[in-house]
């Protein structure tokens, strides 16, 4: 079993080389002695369920990086090889289990998921190959046609990892005992979007998959949401279905629930407010704190993580008692060190990595804390967040600054530093989702603001070359 994960934004100019992968979590089969995330999860109920049966178990690489752009050919060939490596050098195997993200795209490889299940397969061909995906993944009949099972995360934001993993591994071994003999079919939803499954008619949907997944016949049933921020002529959303032996009845049923999820389109993406119209309706809120998303900026899709367009116009407006994080600036956060806890300083926030970045802003204000090593929730994983840095600018305004390119999942971002999120008017984070539930809880209100940026999430905008533009929402029904 082995763990590979990052999601590349191809439109990113930022390169994913193994440094990337060394900062966020990189383990040579030891990820299950760590506290899980979200990736490893996986790892942790499969060792667990494999021991109980007394199977041998040979834990590969974990490997998980911030998104950005390509995967450099290097740092993909030295991940993959490791897989192959272990792979071989654990004799010959019955069942083999991946945790995958499904959208990385490396130098010269645009399916890596693909890539790595056929190098498994060529290693042992008779395998069962049982592959986990996050629902943001280009599901492929390249990967379909080579792995033997495919099961994606049903819930955005993601908390459902570990019982996909427990759905992978009873289909699995069931499959390696011949009581089952899984098929899969895709159908290609031709939507660019993205869906969250925790409130409107998608709460319906995911109910609706499970049920499914019960009729005679039916296996397992996913909703690949894909990953809009990438130029690949599969990107979009697929309905997949497993069924055991019976192929025709896999399509028939992808068919049919591909086509209630299109017939759902309409309801599934509000609108979203522009930078100035969502800061308007931010501030015209009588209490605190007001949750803005600065969703354009959310390094979890590949953006940057250093804009400072909100910041910008915080400031031109000037607006009070604040918190926003988290700001991706090494070069600031080792000025901060340099200068040490207490100190005043003027640095050149952000605006540095590349041109969705913006330019970056002079600003002053005191060091509060400087802290290493924290993490902070997300579901029941706990996420890196590298070395923060406690800004308090003129007004109150408190900025989180580290060195890790991560969003933000939990208030544990700021309130690890002692910001108290409670007293502020207005707390800006960089995220699309992932934020919500954690902070929906302390938030008076919760605006998700169409910022500018690299991941803008009018998805109907994203300039494709090389998948065609029919796809809603772009084109209203790319069926007729
Ligand atoms: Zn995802």
């Amino acid at each position: 079993m082995a763990t590979l994960s990052t999601e590349t934004n191809t439109f990113s100019p930022v390169p994913t080389g193994l440094r990337n992968y060394e900062d966020y979590y990189l383990r040579h089969g030891t990820a299950t002695r760590d506290p899980p995330n979200l990736m490893t999860e996986a790892l942790h109920v499969w060792r667990a369920r494999g021991e109980a049966l007394d199977w041998k178990i040979t834990e590969s690489l974990s490997a998980i990086a911030e998104p950005a752009g390509l995967t450099t050919r290097a740092a993909y060939a030295a991940l993959k090889d490791e897989i192959v490596r272990d792979l071989k050098a654990a004799g010959p195997v019955d069942v083999v289990l991946l945790q995958l993200h499904g959208a990385m795209v490396a130098q010269g490889c645009d399916d890596c998921e693909a890539d790595v299940v056929a190098a498994v397969r060529v290693i042992c061909p008779d395998a069962t190959i049982g592959v986990a995906l996050d629902c943001h993944c280009h599901l492929t009949e390249p990967l379909i046609a080579t792995a033997d099972l495919v099961v994606c995360f049903k819930e955005y934001p993601h908390d459902d990892a570990s019982e996909r993993a427990e759905e992978l591994f009873e289909l699995a071994r069931r499959s390696q005992r011949g009581e089952v003999t899984p098929v899969m079919a895709l159908f290609d939803c031709r939507m660019v979007s993205l869906f969250l499954t925790k409130q409107g008619p998608m709460v319906d949907f995911v109910a609706k998959m499970k049920a499914t997944e019960k009729e005679p016949g039916v296996l397992s049933v996913s909703l690949g949401h894909g990953f809009p921020w990438a130029d690949l002529p599969e990107t979009g959303a697929r309905m997949l279905v497993v069924a055991d032996s019976d192929k025709a009845l896999a399509e028939e049923t992808a068919n049919r629930l591909g086509g209630a999820f299109f017939d759902l389109r309409h309801q599934l993406v509000p609108e979203y407010p522009d930078l100035q119209a969502g800061l308007d309706r931010a501030l015209a809120a009588s209490s605190g704190p007001v949750v803005l998303a600065d969703m354009s900026d959310n390094s979890g899709a590949g953006a940057p993580g250093d804009a400072v367009h909100v910041l910008r116009e915080l400031l031109a407006r000037g607006v009070t008692n604040v918190a926003s994080g988290l700001y991706w600036d090494p070069m600031t956060v080792r000025q901060c060190k340099d200068a040490g806890e207490g100190a005043d300083i003027q640095v050149r926030l952000g605006g540095k990595t590349e041109p969705a970045s913006g330019q970056p802003l002079d600003v002053s204000g005191r060091i509060m804390r400087i802290i290493p090593g924290l993490g902070q929730h997300l579901g029941a994983g706990l996420e890196p967040l590298g070395t923060m840095v406690w800004l308090k600018m003129p007004g109150d305004i408190d900025v989180v600054v580290n060195d890790l390119r991560t969003q933000v999942y939990h208030p544990e971002a700021f309130e690890q530093l002692g910001i108290r999120l409670a007293g502020k008017r207005l707390v800006v984070v960089k995220s699309l989702f992932h934020f919500f539930g954690p902070f929906s809880v302390i938030a008076s209100e919760v605006v998700f603001c169409a910022t500018p940026g690299r991941v803008n999430p009018y998805t109907g905008l994203i300039p494709f070359t090389r998948r065609d533009m029919n796809f809603w929402p772009r084109v209203d029904d790319p069926f007729a």
